[in-house]
């Protein structure tokens, strides 16, 4: 079954939310649309109640590139996608491909997830991959890291992906509103909403990682530790 035939089949079984964007089926004649999940009122309402049209998926890179108030979004899972849009798609493949612009990889990690085949991987790994300036972020400490995943990552910083690595494989991380947080803005049921997965710290992460790693070392440095 390919990926698209997947997607089609978590709509037939009720999935309609995937992260701020409110899939849906047959409106106006339309096979499929999408919306910020705020606007999903209006988009039912004659002319899309004055939303903004966006026919075939070509716009989901620019309506996920920026905010609202016009500010790069560090990473495609930040709690801040634009709203006043609708877009109206001819074909689930269409579907899919806007999905892959709002949130990359994302619906293929949960189909991973479901057949068990998502591998993860931890913090240390994804840090001693590091190279160049990010190198240095290889000597955070844990207690560093399990800081900074409550000060970066979760809802309250912005983020709607569900954490699914730990630290090093015997180190899981704290528990915590950001470790806890499922991936499912706005608490809808597991079975209503494709989740945000994050199988791998991203690039903001380890760069925060990186700070603190400086930080740590010239905190050291200065008590002659
Ligand atoms: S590491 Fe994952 S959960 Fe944390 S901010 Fe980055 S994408 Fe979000």
């Amino acid at each position: 079954m390919t990926t698209a035939q997947k997607l089609q089949q978590l709509l037939k079984s009720g999935y309609h939310r995937i992260g701020e964007i409110e899939l849906q089926t047959d409106l106006y004649g339309y096979p499929y649309a999408l919306c910020h999940q705020a606007d999903v009122e209006l988009s039912t309402e004659p002319a899309f109640g004055g939303l903004e049209i966006h026919h075939g998926p070509a716009a989901a890179r620019d309506l996920s590139t920026y905010a609202e108030d016009g500010t790069y979004r560090f990473t495609k899972g930040q709690v801040n996608l634009k709203r006043g849009w609708v877009m109206v798609l001819e074909s689930v493949q269409d579907l899919r491909l806007a999905l892959d612009q709002f949130y990359p990889a994302c619906l293929g990690l949960f189909l991973a997830q479901q057949d068990g085949s998502l591998e993860i991987e931890t913090l240390r790994e994804k840090l001693n991959r590091q190279t160049g300036m990010y190198r240095f972020a290889r000597s955070i400490s844990d207690a560093g890291a399990q800081q900074l995943v409550q000060t970066v990552c979760g809802p309250a910083h912005q983020c709607a992906k569900k954490i699914l690595w730990k630290i090093d494989a015997d180190t899981p991380l704290d528990d915590s509103e950001a470790s806890r947080f499922n991936g499912i803005p706005n608490d809808l049921p597991a079975t209503q909403a494709i989740p945000l997965l994050c199988r791998e710290a991203c690039n903001h992460f380890v760069a925060e990682c990186r700070k603190a790693a400086k930080a740590e070392f010239e905190a050291k440095a200065a008590s002659g530790a």
